[in-house]
């Protein structure tokens, strides 16, 4: 089969790269993980959900790959979070991190291969401050934090394209940074290690500079630095990561380790929620658990994330998961007739790992596959997927040419890392007419604060076999 090359937008460079393994055999690349404090929510998912497609478009295209992605354990939210609820900062974390793990299995994501945490890896962090202090380009302030000492770093902004009037390093070198949470666009030395304050509480470790806990932004150089070496081919995260999180990571690991650091940079642009930005006082921010209680399911979030192109915002809306959700019934039931259609062929199940040891030949999903190729193009990627659907007629094929028109669908619909969901034969689409009427009607009742005639209409519902969730912006439609 034909395997185009993959291409991607960097960041630094602001051009379009082919993505290339330096060794020839293993891509290695770098995500930065979640800071473990509560539950991820779905803009955190939308970086998580595109880093996998990444891989698996990297890996269906027969290059294999060392994923390497952290857990922040420890940082000022962690902590503070666990001393607000009198949970020491180690067990409040591995429940967090374990609701990670939960959600990613829900979303279809694979595990990287190295999941190294913060808290386990401080003897390094400390190593590398070492570093910096002896090559100069860190320094020991009064109360025993150390600061990453920027103007000693002539390349310091290039990833985020700082112009030189922000970056006026001379009138800066005087300002410093010791949240983690510090303005986006102050430039300012930033703080490589902390020094124990009473606030920490029992959350602090020994140093040569006295006790006190890593700054952020220095477990991603120290971490990558032990499992990828200093030359790896890719980084990634949101685009809120770009600055000042990369650009410390570069310049902690360029001065401190020597070495490139990352060849390229894969940032994705943030998820929206009804077109807002997702904030707690704004009330929309999501979680899986949220969306799950209003009655939509995992598979339909991984659509809807897999389905966004990475460079544009996505605009997250209710409806759109009730699309996804008649989008995934329908490629499940194109997947079951050419199973049936291919039954007397006896060819396996396709599954992931044997797609990448024999891929099959795309023919008319040979379009999807090259629009994934194209810097990850999903959304284009669907239309061709739906396209070859309607082009394809299952029961017009042999069983020898169900079988392989099977794998060659199932190719793209693990590149998207797609969750086929069961279809009874009995489930449409949608709710019959006189049920999508009788909501229409109940939902105008409420956006009209009629709660007597609202309630009085759901009774009608249920005894149609139908339910009906209300969310912020619109309802779901349920068999009871
Ligand atoms: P955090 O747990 O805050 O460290 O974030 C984990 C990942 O989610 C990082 O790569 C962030 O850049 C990313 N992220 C945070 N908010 C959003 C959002 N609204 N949309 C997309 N990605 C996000
Ligand atoms: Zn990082």
């Amino acid at each position: 089969m034909a395997r185009v090359m993959l291409t991607l937008f960097d960041t630094c460079t602001r051009r379009s790269l082919p993505v290339e393994a330096q060794d020839g055999k293993t891509l290695r690349f770098y995500c930065c993980g979640p800071t473990v404090y509560a539950a991820a929510h779905i803009g955190n998912f939308r970086t998580f959900v595109a880093q996998d497609v990444f891989r698996r478009v990297v890996e269906l295209g027969g290059l294999r790959t060392k994923h390497v992605r952290n857990i922040t354990d420890v940082d000022d939210k962690t902590i503070r979070n666990s001393i607000a609820q009198g949970i020491p900062l180690k067990e409040y974390t591995e429940k967090w991190t374990r609701k990670f793990h939960d959600d990613c299995r829900a979303l279809n994501c694979l595990s990287p291969h190295v999941e190294p945490s913060a808290v386990a890896h401080i003897p390094e962090q400390i190593e590398l401050v070492k570093n910096l202090i002896e090559k100069g380009h860190a320094y020991l302030s009064e109360d025993g934090s150390v600061y990453f000492r920027i103007s000693s770093y002539a390349d310091y902004g290039r990833l985020a394209h700082l112009d030189s009037q922000t970056l006026d390093l001379g009138k800066t070198a005087q300002t410093r940074a010791d949240t983690d949470e510090y303005e986006k666009d102050s430039v300012a030395d930033f703080v490589l290690w902390k020094a124990r304050r009473p606030e920490d509480g029992e959350n602090y470790w020994e140093s040569p500079w006295g006790q006190g806990r890593p700054g952020w932004h220095l477990e991603c150089s120290a971490m990558s630095h032990k499992y990828l070496g200093d030359d790896f081919d890719l980084h990634s995260g949101g685009v809120d990561l770009i600055f000042p999180h990369h650009e410390n990571e570069i310049a902690q690991s360029r001065c401190g380790c020597g070495g490139n650091f990352a060849r390229q940079w894969f940032h994705i642009t943030h998820l929206l929620v009804d077109g807002a930005k997702m904030s707690k006082s704004l009330g929309n921010m999501y979680t899986l658990d949220d969306l799950v209680a209003l009655g939509h399911t995992p598979a339909a979030l991984r659509y809807v994330l897999a389905g966004a192109y990475y460079r544009r915002p996505l605009n997250f809306t209710l409806s759109g998961m009730r699309d996804a959700a008649a989008a995934l019934r329908k490629l499940r039931r194109f997947d079951d007739a050419l199973a049936t259609r291919a039954n007397s062929t006896k060819a396996p199940e396709p599954t992931y790992r044997d797609l990448i040891k024999n891929p099959p030949d795309l023919n008319t999903f040979t379009p999807a596959w090259e629009s994934l190729q194209d810097d990850l193009n999903t959304p284009e990627a669907l239309g061709h997927l739906f396209s070859a659907l309607h082009a394809i007629k299952p029961a017009e094929l042999t069983p020898e040419e169900s079988a392989s028109t099977r794998r060659a669908f199932r190719f793209i619909i693990e590149a998207l890392g797609l969750i086929l969901p069961d279809v009874q034969d009995d489930e449409t689409d949608e709710a019959p007419e006189e049920v999508r009427a009788i909501a229409e009607e109940r939902w105008k009742a409420r956006q009209a604060k009629d709660w007597s005639k609202a309630d009085a209409l759901r009774p009608r519902l249920a005894e149609l076999g139908w339910g009906m969730k209300d969310g912020k912006d619109g309802y779901q439609l349920h068999r009871l």
